[in-house]
C-alpha cells in the first residue's frame, strides 16, 4: 500500500515533468527553412554528423564497395550536382555503390549517401538515379533524421534525459546518445521513414534535380517501376519500399510535382 506522502512525492514529480517538458519544447521547436514546417528536435546538426559519419565507417566495414568504377564515377556526377542544387555546400557529401543485390539507397545525416548496386543497375537513366539521389539530399535538407531521432529520445528516454541531451556537456557527446538508444550505427538506414517525411522528400528532391538539370518526370518513372515491380513480391525491389514507404497517393503527388517543375 502507498503512504499519501509517496504519491504527494509523485504528483510534484509529474508537475516537475510537465514544466521540463513544456521547457524542453519550447527550446526544441523551430521552423524549417526547406519546409516551411516547425520541428521538435533535440539533436544539433554537428551531433548528427558526428553519428552519421561513424555509421557510415561501420557499413564501409560491413559491406564491401563496388569496384565498377563505372558506376562509381557516376553517382559521383550525379550525386555532386544534385547536392549542389539543394545549396547545401557546407555539407562533407560523399557518394558511395555498395557492391550488394540489394535495391536500395539511404543517407545518412552529414551528407553521406549510399546506393547498392542493384539500384544503380535497375535505374534506366541518369534522370532516375537523379530521382533517387534528390529525394535522398531531400531527407538532408529537411533534417528529418534529426527530427527522428529526437522523437525517439523524447519517447524512449523521458523528458529527464532529453533535457540532459540538450545540455552543453551530454549534448556534445553524440556517441553517448545513440548508445542509449542502443540504435548505434545502423540509426538512420533501417528505419522507414513516414508518409509526411516521404512526402517532403519527394518535394525537395523534384526540385533539386529540376535544379541540376535533370528531368523531373524520371521521379515518377522509376517509383511506378519500382511500385510495379514489388507487386510481384520480389525480396530484393522490396527493400527500397521497406524504407521508403510508396503508395498511390505518393505517386500522386510525384506527378504534380513533376509537371509543376
Ligand atoms: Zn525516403
Amino acid at each position: 500500500m502507498s503512504s499519501p506522502d509517496v504519491s504527494l512525492r509523485r504528483l510534484s514529480r509529474r508537475t516537475l515533468l510537465a514544466g521540463l517538458t513544456a521547457g524542453v519544447a519550447m527550446a526544441a521547436c523551430s521552423e524549417n527553412p526547406a519546409t516551411g514546417r516547425r520541428q521538435f528536435l533535440l539533436v544539433s546538426d554537428a551531433q548528427l554528423a558526428a553519428l552519421g559519419a561513424q555509421a557510415w565507417v561501420d557499413l564501409q566495414a560491413q559491406t564491401p564497395l563496388s569496384r565498377d568504377a563505372d558506376a562509381v564515377a557516376r553517382l559521383e556526377r550525379i550525386g555532386t550536382r544534385v547536392a549542389q542544387a539543394s545549396g547545401r555546400t557546407d555539407l562533407a557529401w560523399e557518394f558511395k555503390v555498395f557492391d550488394s543485390p540489394e535495391v536500395n539507397a539511404f543517407v545518412l545525416p552529414g551528407g553521406k549517401v549510399g546506393f547498392f548496386k542493384g539500384l544503380m543497375d535497375l535505374a534506366q537513366s541518369d534522370d532516375e538515379l537523379a530521382a533517387v539521389m534528390g529525394h535522398e539530399v531531400g531527407h538532408v535538407q529537411a533534417r528529418h533524421a534529426a527530427e527522428r531521432m529526437s522523437q525517439e529520445l523524447a519517447v524512449q528516454l523521458g523528458v529527464q534525459l532529453a533535457a540532459l541531451a540538450l545540455s552543453e556537456e551530454y549534448g556534445q557527446n553524440a556517441s553517448a546518445i545513440a548508445g542509449a538508444l542502443g540504435m548505434g550505427a545502423i540509426y538512420g538506414v533501417i528505419l522507414p521513414y513516414s508518409r509526411q517525411h516521404e512526402f517532403e522528400a519527394d518535394a525537395l528532391g523534384v526540385d533539386f534535380m529540376a535544379g541540376a538539370a535533370y528531368a523531373p518526370s524520371a521521379a515518377v518513372t522509376f517509383w511506378e517501376r519500382m511500385i510495379e515491380a514489388t507487386g510481384g513480391g520480389d525480396g530484393q525491389l522490396a527493400a527500397l519500399l521497406s524504407t521508403h514507404p510508396a503508395s498511390d497517393e505518393r505517386l500522386e503527388r510525384l506527378r504534380a510535382l513533376a509537371a509543376a517543375a
